[in-house]
Formats: C-alpha cells, sequence, structure tokens
C-alpha cells in the first residue's frame, strides 16, 4: 500500500489542460522546480476544443511549436450562413472572410485539443524534465499566511492524493463527454504518440499520495475549480436553459458546404458546421429535450442518435447520416466568472476555472491558454528570484477584464443561436447581418489582437517622446507581427517567431536609416549607454539577476534598422549590439533590417510603417516575456527603459 510522503516544490500546478500546461511551459523555460498534476488518469485523446485563434497561434510561433499546428490543423477563414429563402428553402449566404484587416501571419485553424496538449507537452519536455503527473487529485488545502511576502517559504500545504479512477470521463456537472471507439477509427486518429503516452501513464500506477508545501499554486482545474473552492473565490453567474449537443462525426451527406465553416438555420434550429481535420466535422446541434414531468433539462434522453436526428431535420432536404462517431457530448450553457483570480498573490486560478460560458464562440481554450501564458511566466519569474512579487498583480488586472468581454461576447453569439425558432423574424439576411455584427464588434478582442492590458509595473502607458498617437507600438497589446529580414544573412522570418518566449525581456532598437551620419552617432550614444561598465551594473544588460542556467541576462536586445538590406553589413553595427560570445562567435541573430525580400511579399520591407515609426529617427521599445508590449520611447529616453525595468526587476548581487 501506498505511504503518505511529504515534499517541497516552488510551483503546484493543479490541473494540465490547456492553461495548466501554459503555465507550466514557463516552468520549464525558467527551470522552476515546478510539479503539475491531473486527475485525469490519461491525457486527453478525442474530443473538447479545436478552435484555435489568431493570437494563440502567434504565441505558439514564439514558443516554436506553431509549424506542427500548420501541418495537421483545418484552416477554417470563411464562413458561411444558411437561411431558409423566401419559399423556406435552404439558401447559402456569404461567403464571409471576417478578421482579414489584422495583419498576422496566422488565421483561423481547427485541430482537436489533444494534439495541442501533445505539442505543448512536447515543448515542456525539451526544456525541462517536468512531466505531468496524471491520476493525481488535489485534495485539502491549507493556507499559512504568517510568512507574507518571504520567498523562502512554503505557505501553502495541499494534499495529493493518487486515485485510479476518472470522474470527469463519467460526466459530471452539466456536461458528459464521451469518446467513442467503433472498431478501426479510434485507432487511426489516435496519433502513435498517444498511445504510446497511454501505455506509460498505465505503468505508472503506485506513486504514494503526498503533502505537498509549494511557495505557489496556479489553480487551472477547470469549470468545477477545487482550488477556486479553496480559496473561498466564488463563481458568478448562471446557467441558461439552454442545451446543447456536440458530435465530432465523419459525415455522410449531400449537404454542400459539409467541409465548410458555416451556420445553418431553419425552423427547428441553428446548428454550427466545423469542418476539421482528416475529414471529421463537428456540430454543435440545440437539443432542447426536457423532461416533461419537472420541466429540466433531462441529460439522459441525449443521446447521438437525438443529436443527429435534429440535425436530418435542420439540414433537410439535405440528407445526413454517419457511419463514424469520434466524440459526443451534451452541456448545458452556464455563463460565470470568478470576480478575483487570485489570493494572498501566492494562489492563482486560470482558464475555466475563472470563466466558463458556451463553446460555440470557440475561444474557452484560447483564453484559457493566454491566462496560463499570462501568469506562468510571471509567477516562475518571481519564484527564480529576478522579480518583484508586484507583478503578479498584474495577472488579475489584465487578465479579468478579458474574461468579462468574453462573457459579453458569449451572450450575444450564443444568443443568435437561440432565437432559431424564428428565423424569419427578421428576414434571413437580418439573421446574417446580425451575427456578422456580433462577429465584427468583438474581432479584435476574440481574435486576440487587441488585449487592453491597463498601466502597471510591467506596462508603461506614458511613454517617452514617441508620440503614442501615430505609432502603433501600443504599450500593453501586441507588437503588430512584420516580416523582417537577418542582417548576416538575409533570410527572413516573422516577429512572432523572432521574439521567442524564451524567458527574456527584448529591448528592441529600431535603429532607423543607419547611413545617415547623424542618425549612426544616435545609435552609438544609446549603444555606449546599453554597454557602459561603470558604474556597477549601470547597464541595463547585465543590471538584472540572471536566471541559473538559462539565459546569460534577463534583457536581451535586438536591432532592426531601416537602411535597404545591401547598403549596409552586420559588422557596421556597434558591438554592443551584435556581441561576440566566446563559444558561439558573433551573434548574427541580433541584427535585422526591414527591408523587403523579392520571394516573399509578406516581407515587404514595412515594418517601420506598420509599427507607426519614424524610418530615419527609429525608437525603442520592450517585449514583455510573454510578447506584449511594456515601453516604448526616444532613444534618448533610455534612461526611463531601466526606470522601467527597475521598477520590479532585481538588480545582480541583490544589490
Ligand atoms: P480544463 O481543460 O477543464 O482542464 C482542467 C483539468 O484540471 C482537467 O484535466 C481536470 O482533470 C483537472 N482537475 C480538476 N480538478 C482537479 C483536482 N482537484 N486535482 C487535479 N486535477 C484536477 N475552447 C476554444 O477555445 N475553442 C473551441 O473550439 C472550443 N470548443 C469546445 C467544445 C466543447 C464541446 C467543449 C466542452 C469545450 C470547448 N472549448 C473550446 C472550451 C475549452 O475546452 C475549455 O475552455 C478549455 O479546455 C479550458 O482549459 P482549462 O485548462 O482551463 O481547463
Amino acid at each position: 500500500p501506498a505511504v503518505d510522503a511529504e515534499s517541497h516544490t516552488d510551483v503546484l500546478i493543479v490541473g494540465a489542460g490547456p492553461s495548466g500546461l501554459m503555465a507550466a511551459y514557463w516552468m520549464a523555460r525558467y527551470g522552476i522546480r515546478a510539479r503539475i498534476v491531473d486527475k485525469r488518469p490519461t491525457k486527453v485523446f478525442t474530443g473538447h476544443a479545436d478552435g484555435l485563434r489568431m493570437r494563440t497561434l502567434e504565441l505558439f510561433d514564439s514558443m516554436g511549436i506553431q509549424h506542427r499546428v500548420d501541418h495537421e490543423a483545418q484552416s477554417a477563414v470563411d464562413v458561411n450562413f444558411w437561411v431558409p429563402g423566401e419559399k423556406g428553402q435552404l439558401m447559402r449566404q456569404g461567403p464571409i472572410t471576417p478578421g482579414q484587416a489584422h495583419h498576422s501571419p496566422f488565421h483561423h485553424m481547427l485541430l482537436s485539443q489533444a494534439r495541442i496538449e501533445d505539442f505543448i507537452l512536447d515543448s515542456i519536455r525539451e526544456h525541462s524534465d517536468i512531466e505531468v503527473e496524471r491520476g493525481v487529485i488535489a485534495e485539502s488545502f491549507h493556507y499559512d499566511e504568517t510568512p507574507g511576502e518571504d520567498p523562502n517559504a512554503y505557505p501553502i500545504t495541499v494534499q495529493l492524493r493518487r486515485i485510479l479512477d476518472d470522474p470527469q470521463e463519467k460526466g459530471q456537472g452539466s456536461q458528459a463527454s464521451h469518446s467513442t471507439k467503433p472498431s478501426g477509427f479510434d485507432q487511426s486518429n489516435v496519433p502513435p504518440e498517444d498511445h504510446n503516452n497511454l501505455a506509460e501513464q498505465n505503468q505508472k500506477a503506485h506513486v504514494p499520495n503526498e503533502t505537498v508545501r509549494a511557495k505557489y499554486i496556479i489553480g487551472c482545474d477547470g469549470a468545477h475549480s477545487w482550488t477556486r473552492g479553496q480559496l473561498n473565490i466564488p463563481f458568478e453567474g448562471e446557467s441558461t436553459e439552454h442545451v446543447w449537443g456536440v458530435i465530432d462525426t465523419i459525415p455522410i451527406t449531400d449537404f454542400p458546404d459539409i467541409r465548410r465553416l458555416c451556420t445553418v438555420t431553419s425552423p427547428h434550429g441553428t446548428i454550427l458546421v466545423i469542418p476539421r481535420e482528416k475529414q471529421l466535422v463537428r456540430l454543435y446541434v440545440p437539443v432542447q429535450i426536457m423532461d416533461e414531468e419537472n420541466g429540466r433539462f433531462d441529460r439522459s434522453k441525449i443521446t447521438p442518435e437525438a443529436i443527429k436526428a435534429r440535425v436530418q431535420a435542420i439540414l433537410a432536404p439535405y440528407k445526413f447520416d454517419y457511419q463514424i462517431l469520434d466524440w459526443w457530448t451534451a452541456y448545458q450553457i452556464g455563463r460565470r466568472i470568478a470576480p478575483s483570480f487570485s489570493r494572498w498573490n501566492r494562489a492563482f486560478i486560470a482558464g475555466d476555472a475563472v470563466h466558463t460560458h458556451s463553446p460555440k464562440v470557440g475561444l474557452g481554450m484560447n483564453m484559457s491558454m493566454q491566462d496560463g501564458f499570462n501568469i506562468g511566466w510571471k509567477v516562475a519569474l518571481v519564484v527564480s528570484g529576478a522579480a518583484d512579487p508586484c507583478i503578479l498583480q498584474t495577472y488579475h488586472e489584465e487578465r479579468h477584464r478579458l474574461a468579462e468581454l468574453l462573457l459579453e461576447f458569449d451572450k450575444l453569439w450564443a444568443g443568435m443561436f437561440t432565437q432559431e425558432n424564428k428565423p424569419a423574424a427578421r428576414g434571413a439576411q437580418g439573421k446574417t447581418e446580425s451575427m456578422m455584427q456580433v462577429v465584427e464588434q468583438f474581432q479584435d478582442f476574440a481574435d486576440g489582437i487587441k488585449a487592453f492590458y491597463g498601466e502597471s509595473p510591467l506596462v508603461c502607458k506614458q511613454s517617452g517622446g514617441v508620440n503614442l498617437t501615430t505609432c502603433n507600438l501600443i504599450p500593453g497589446e501586441r507588437v503588430p507581427p512584420v516580416k523582417l529580414r537577418m542582417q548576416a544573412e538575409g533570410n527572413n522570418v516573422w516577429t512572432t517567431r523572432l521574439f521567442e518566449s524564451n524567458g527574456q525581456f527584448k529591448l528592441v532598437v529600431l535603429a532607423g536609416d543607419v547611413r545617415e551620419v547623424a542618425q549612426k552617432q544616435r545609435l552609438e550614444t544609446l549603444s555606449a549607454f546599453l554597454s557602459r561598465s561603470e558604474p556597477p551594473n549601470s547597464s541595463l544588460l547585465t543590471r538584472y539577476s540572471s536566471i541559473r542556467g538559462r539565459s546569460k541576462s534577463l534583457v536581451d536586445v535586438l536591432t532592426v534598422h531601416s537602411a535597404p538590406w545591401p547598403d549596409t553589413e552586420f559588422f557596421h553595427f556597434p558591438e554592443a549590439l551584435r556581441p561576440l560570445d566566446p563559444v558561439f562567435g558573433w551573434s548574427y541573430g541580433k541584427i535585422w533590417c526591414d527591408d523587403s525580400c523579392s520571394w516573399d511579399r509578406d516581407c515587404d520591407g514595412r515594418a517601420y510603417e506598420k509599427w507607426g515609426v519614424d524610418r530615419k529617427r527609429g525608437a525603442v521599445f520592450i517585449v514583455r516575456p510573454d510578447q506584449y508590449i511594456g515601453w516604448v520611447g526616444e532613444f534618448e529616453d533610455i534612461e526611463k527603459a531601466t526606470k522601467y525595468f527597475d521598477g520590479f526587476l532585481k538588480t545582480s548581487k541583490g544589490e
């Protein structure tokens, strides 16, 4: 029998869904002593979320996993709306292509949550030996308030129990989910790595129960969050009357748009059709099956057959059937939000644990991953001793407003599907227009193009001399992605990739037109400031504590000039901007050029214009580890950049 053990960890992450894995990614990148536990005995293999928004994909690029999504996922950019025409027959409206105004290398894609989790897990393994401990449930929590902010204290005590059964798969709360395994198909749809994962998990049976003491806890444990309960944080909102069925099938149908993203509205309801990888199609279907006696939602009456029958009715006269059903679920929409995302600046909750809504907006996983991404690096940086705990407060401040927006969006969007019984009320055209209006109203938010992060130690809105009304580098927002050429090689890359999520802050020097003598002189002066060694700790490149075994400096400098690529040389730039490493030679990857490439139209030499920065004079800006802008200024404002960092980073040798 297992014996209780006691252990210490710096960070305990409860829940290894999308948000927990993103938080764990940062623990891996910063080399933090962290554990991540999940009560499910295995990872997710089928079903669950599948929609990936632009911003999530940009973050994936910065993590080095986007190419894997690209390889496997299905694109979903155009949307069609099917509505009854004048004679009641189904008619296509569209296609409509939302979101094209935004410049992003990526667009909406669809892929099973199982694969997305695989990619993040692989990245965690690449950078650390952190492994998800599955079949481990967190139970009983105690917080000792005495140590306050003492960085060496372990004020959190959690009891971990090994379980071999998974209550979730039996259908907890208002959701039931089912992986169906018709012969032959499960083998082909679950990738080989996942077969290995399953086998590995089954072998690790006897881990003892354990009492874990932690400095920080991040609860990423889903809508029924245990952590949220332990922190006494309420979950405000309500369940709605609307009940939905979801089926992932390979349909056999003559409906022409079955392989296109579309909605279909008929007097029997509105369904959402989502084409997926490997010829799968996901359908969201209204299934309002109430118990006649008590008038309440009766989940037991919702079966794949009932969902199929409703699809057949809505799609008629088109035929609809399937042989292969990969996964299905039924859920009742609940719209809830936690008023606070943290307690004591030591315990944090993220993802579905702090916001739930209908899956139809396709945002829960995206928002959850971005929550985990937001809190993960902050906790890691504080635990590593490099940053002041004041940055942890920004997690709630930055993410809570977005969760509110998520619920507002969901209310409007889900409402479009629940008025299905009166599709003719405003006419077919009216219905399509209303849907498009909602999509457009929330587009920036939903795609993650706008973050609305406010003033904080990590976001300095009052930047230096740069005119923020014309500059598109806005503190608190993402860096608008552009393609740049590496000076030494001439090769090109998106900034989403260039600004790698490796834990460093990037000080980006937009060097301007370095062919001009006066500008070159300004650059020299800036470089001299960045490389000065007297007084000690005065260069912001070496001033702050580094993280042992990771990067040499917490602040990395990258230069992007605007002169034509052939007109200048890597070695023309001051050495401080392209330092020599005794082992790896010159830092070729630090000098970049905003010039066009004949072979790539995305690399158009207009980065400065897109960023709203003067091509001759340039500017300087700071990108946080999570790819949001922290500060913008002129070369001459560089002391203010130091002040920005001094607001939360600890200087070397504890000074
Ligand atoms: P979860 O994924 O719920 O993970 C929580 C984890 O915590 C679970 O693995 C659970 O086992 C574990 N856990 C819970 N309690 C404990 C405990 N006490 N101890 C240890 N472990 C514990 N989102 C999108 O963005 N796009 C979509 O297209 C989309 N489609 C969806 C379709 C459906 C049918 C559903 C149901 C959801 C969809 N979502 C979508 C939403 C998305 O799945 C969730 O928002 C997302 O999974 C939330 O991630 P999370 O990590 O916060 O929580």
